[in-house]
C-alpha cells in the first residue's frame, strides 16, 4: 500500500540543476504533513531527509552531488528520501533494512505515477551500481541493484 498522497501535481519541487528545475508530486510524510526540501551544500551525501528543530518534515540536498548525477537518479533519490518521511523512519522508526526499504517504495511509487520507464530506471540502476557508498543495507551497489530488481 502507498501511504503517499498527491497534491494532484500542484506541488512543484526543486531538486535538480538550479538550471533544469524539476517539478515533483508532493510529499507527504506518515503524519500527512508536506514535506520540504531545501539545498544544502555542507551535507556529505546527495539527501537526508530529517525533521526540522521546529518538528516539521525537511529533506536537505546538495546541489553539488545532484548536478553530477543524471536527472532520472536525481528523481529516484527525490522519492528515496520521501519514503523515509513516508514511511515513518524519520518519525523513530528507521530500522535496518529501512534503505532497501525508501528505494523499494521509491520504485514502486515512480511506477505508480508512471513516470518510471524502463529506459529510466536502466539509468537509475546504473548510477545506483556505479556510485553506492557501502551502507547499512547493502556492501557496494550491486547488491543496491539486485535487492531493487527484485522489490
Ligand atoms: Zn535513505
Amino acid at each position: 500500500m502507498i501511504r503517499f498522497l498527491f497534491a494532484a501535481c500542484l506541488g512543484l519541487m526543486i531538486f535538480g540543476k538550479t538550471a533544469q528545475a524539476q517539478s515533483y508530486p508532493t510529499c507527504f510524510n506518515a503524519q500527512n504533513i508536506p514535506v520540504s526540501y531545501f539545498p544544502d551544500q555542507t551535507i556529505s551525501d546527495i539527501a537526508i531527509a530529517r525533521n526540522a528543530p521546529n518538528g516539521m518534515p525537511v529533506v536537505l540536498w546538495n546541489p553539488n552531488v545532484t548536478a553530477n548525477m543524471h536527472p532520472a537518479t536525481v528523481e529516484f533519490f527525490y522519492y528515496h528520501e520521501c519514503a523515509h518521511h513516508a514511511l515513518g523512519h524519520t518519525l523513530g522508526n528507521y530500522f535496518p533494512g529501512a534503505e532497501a526499504q525508501a528505494d523499494c517504495w521509491a520504485k514502486k511509487t515512480m511506477i505508480s505515477i508512471g513516470v518510471l520507464t524502463p529506459q529510466k530506471y536502466q539509468i537509475i540502476a546504473q548510477q545506483l551500481f556505479q556510485q553506492s557508498k557501502p551502507g547499512m543495507d547493502w556492501p557496494n551497489g550491486a547488491v543496491r541493484v539486485q535487492f531493487l530488481n527484485n522489490c
